[in-house]
């Protein structure tokens, strides 16, 4: 099973999908985890990433669709994946279907977690206290930035998975134990 997790910051994506890791058995793939990887090893890709992630702007789509279709082929998705973070853009999307395609994949469920602007804040001021600042774009002014890129670049990609009637929305804004039950639902 493969899946696609949606959701702006700090929507409980990467918890969530911990959760279906260990219960599923699938990988779980956040771009950017990837790119913080990327950024601490000093790679090529991290060198281009870095003052990008700083500024709570995009990466190109090139070069994180390259990253994605490398990290697909490793072992441990053989049993499926989950896609956190990828794709944020509508080009992203296209090229993530035209990759499945030419590797005979393909995305089964879609999962939007919705939340609240205001929550959010909150949610990524205590996860930055509580990190003691691990991730330089969790703070508020980078915030509002990720946010309104969610809102203008990310959402509008919604539309084309509830065409193809893939989409499933889970109300996030809810105990986490609650939120897994939902997404097992959608699952089933
Ligand atoms: P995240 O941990 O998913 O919030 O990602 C942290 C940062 O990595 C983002 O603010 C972007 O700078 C970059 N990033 C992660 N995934 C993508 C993506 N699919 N497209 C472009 N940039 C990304």
């Amino acid at each position: 099973m493969n899946i696609i997790l949606f959701g702006p910051p700090g929507a409980g994506k990467g918890t969530q999908a911990d959760l279906l890791k260990r219960d599923y058995g699938l990988a779980h793939l956040s771009t950017g985890d990837m790119l913080r990887a990327a950024v601490a090893a000093g790679t090529d890709v991290g060198l281009q990433a870095k003052s990008v992630m700083d500024a709570g702007k995009l990466v190109s789509d090139e070069l994180i669709t390259n990253v994605v279709a490398d990290r697909i082929e490793e072992a441990d998705c053989a049993k499926g994946f989950i896609l956190d973070g990828f794709p944020r853009t509508l080009p992203q999307a296209q090229a993530l279907d035209r990759m499945l395609e030419s590797k005979t994949k393909q995305i089964d469920v879609v999962l939007e977690i919705r939340v609240p602007d205001d929550i959010l804040v909150g949610r990524i001021e205590k996860r930055a206290a509580e990190t003691g600042g691990a991730r330089a774009d969790d703070n508020p002014e980078t915030l509002k930035q990720r946010l309104a890129i969610y809102h203008e670049q990310t959402a509008p990609v919604l539309p084309y998975y509830d065409q193809s009637g893939h989409l499933r929305v889970i109300d996030g804004n809810q105990p986490v134990d609650t939120v897994t039950a939902s997404i097992r639902d959608a699952l089933a």
